[in-house]
């Protein structure tokens, strides 16, 4: 079998037009020899959506909550609607979609009655998102001509009970995805699953955190050991910067898992921080491709990439974070100081991205997280402890940063008329951060982006693209 995870992302399955052109890209897929394996994403801004009706239904807005979900029911609907002609299949399918929105309703109302959201509620709703998107988009593959099959995902995707944030248990995925997908490949059929839901053990639904498909897709990959992992979105591939932030981001052909999973953990939304690990195990290659540009080769992640001339592959910004100062006259170096410290953090669940340290204080970022008041509270047991929010870390990842001499130099001169507050380089090799203010965040990236990406090295970047673009403009 040559069997290929294809992950859609919301924008992929957004609207008829979107579903359309997925099924056009899988279908080509099947008509080259592969077996692929699909992971649809809930349509594009539905998830903000649901969250949007729980947080109403639990302040007791029962009326909002069920307008917005109305809302959402008349636009399924009518998705499925365009893309199901055949009269029978269209009314198969939306009666699917009315009785999973009446089951909705029925929780939201529920929660109106009740008023606290709890992480499994949460999860629960947010989860018909990508049940919803599986059906239509399965429907859809059908009516053009894919022997496509839907698959509930909670049904392979068994994670722990950490509602909102659940980890994979991956050797009962493994068994799982081995025992139920692909069984329906071996019958010439395509498998069709929503991505970022999952259940525990005792079958309640779980979902993997926000942006979570492309971690199904890996899971998924991992699992069936599949020849490769793609992540269909929006944009060309992994660019050298959010090209909403940076419009003239070059498209990074070729980069490493490490590059690739030091990018998305510092922000680059493209790809979900936890997708590199399953393909790491297996070394199953990641593409990130375009759904609206099909025929772009997009971005390949390999264990080791070509070396690169240029000393930077990307530029990533992580936003809403916060800065902690924790300042203690004396004792901070002493022995076990850092640790009761790191305690705290532990306790309230709260990762750390950076750390600094001098002789009485010690600076770190978080994320906005709703305990800093709690952990706040538990640090002054042993020092002053200060909190400011509005930061963003700015992070440059490339190959053999600390081998390259003046780097640091070169990066503070082109963003010089920016205030740093924290600077992080030699932790790793590939990649080198520093915080500022949010508000300051976007034009450093454009000024570091026109600094470092003057010349880049075809090998690695799309350079034509570029070149395109330039004769196209002067035209
Ligand atoms: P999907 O819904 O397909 O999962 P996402 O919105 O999660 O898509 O991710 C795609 C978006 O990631 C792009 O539209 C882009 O704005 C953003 N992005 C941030 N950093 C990068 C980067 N370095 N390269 C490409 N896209 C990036
Ligand atoms: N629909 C989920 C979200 O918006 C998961 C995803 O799109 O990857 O976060
Ligand atoms: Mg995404």
């Amino acid at each position: 079998m040559n069997l290929v995870v294809m992950k859609f992302g919301g924008t992929s399955v957004e609207d008829a037009a979107a579903i359309d052109r997925t099924a056009a890209i899988v279908a080509g897929r099947v008509a080259k020899g592969k077996n692929p394996v699909v992971v649809v994403s809930a349509m594009a801004r539905v998830t903000d959506q649901l969250l949007r009706a729980a947080a109403a239904a639990s302040e007791g807005d029962r009326a909002g909550a069920l307008a917005i979900s109305s809302r959402l029911r008349a636009r399924h609907r009518d998705t499925a609607a365009d893309l199901v002609k055949g009269t029978s299949e269209c009314a198969v399918l939306v009666c699917t979609i009315d009785q999973k929105f009446d089951a909705l309703d029925e929780v939201l109302r529920g929660l109106a009655a009740i008023r606290e959201l709890t992480p499994r509620i949460s999860d629960l709703i947010v989860s018909y998102g990508e049940r919803l998107s599986g059906q239509i988009v399965t429907a859809a593959f059908r009516e053009r001509g894919i022997e496509a099959a839907h698959v509930d995902a909670r049904e392979i995707v068994i994670t722990d009970s950490q509602f909102q944030k659940a980890a994979p248990l991956d050797d009962v995925i493994e068994k799982k995805a081995q025992e139920k997908l692909l069984p329906l490949v071996r019958a010439g059929k395509v498998p069709v699953m929503g991505g970022f839901i999952g259940s525990n053990e005792a079958g309640q639904t779980t979902t993997l955190g926000r942006g979570g498909s492309d971690y199904t897709g890996a899971l998924l990959g991992g699992a069936i050991e599949s020849e490769a992992i793609e992540i269909w979105t929006d944009v060309d591939g992994i660019m050298t910067a959010d090209p909403r932030v940076c419009p003239d981001a070059l498209r990074v052909k070729v980069i490493s898992f490490e590059e690739a999973a030091e990018l998305a953990y510092f922000g680059a939304k493209v790809l979900h921080p936890a997708t590199i690990l399953p393909a790491v195990k297996k070394n199953i290659p990641v593409y990130v491709l375009n759904s609206r540009n099909a025929a772009c080769e997009g971005t390949r992640i390999i264990s080791v990439a070509p070396h690169c001339k240029s000393p930077f592959k990307s530029i990533a910004i992580k936003k809403k974070l916060t800065i902690i100062d924790i300042v203690a006259s004396r004792m901070l170096m002493s022995h076990g100081y850092l640790s009761q410290m790191f305690a705290v953090f532990d306790k309230h669940k709260c990762p750390v991205d950076m750390v600094s340290t001098s002789e009485v204080s010690v600076s770190l970022t978080v994320d906005s997280n709703a305990s800093l008041p709690e952990i706040a509270a538990d640090l002054r047991a042993m020092a002053d402890v200060t909190y400011e929010g509005r930061k963003a870390l700015i992070c440059m990842v490339g190959e053999d940063i600390r081998g390259q001499n003046g780097i640091a130099a070169q990066v503070f001169n082109a963003i010089r008329h920016i205030n740093v507050r924290m600077i992080s380089q030699g932790a790793s090799e590939i990649n080198m951060s520093f915080m500022i203010e949010e508000d300051d965040a976007d034009e450093a990236v454009r000024s570091l982006h026109a600094a470092f990406f003057k010349d880049p090295d075809a090998l690695v970047f799309d350079v034509a693209a570029r070149k395109q673009l330039t004769a196209d403009s002067t035209q």
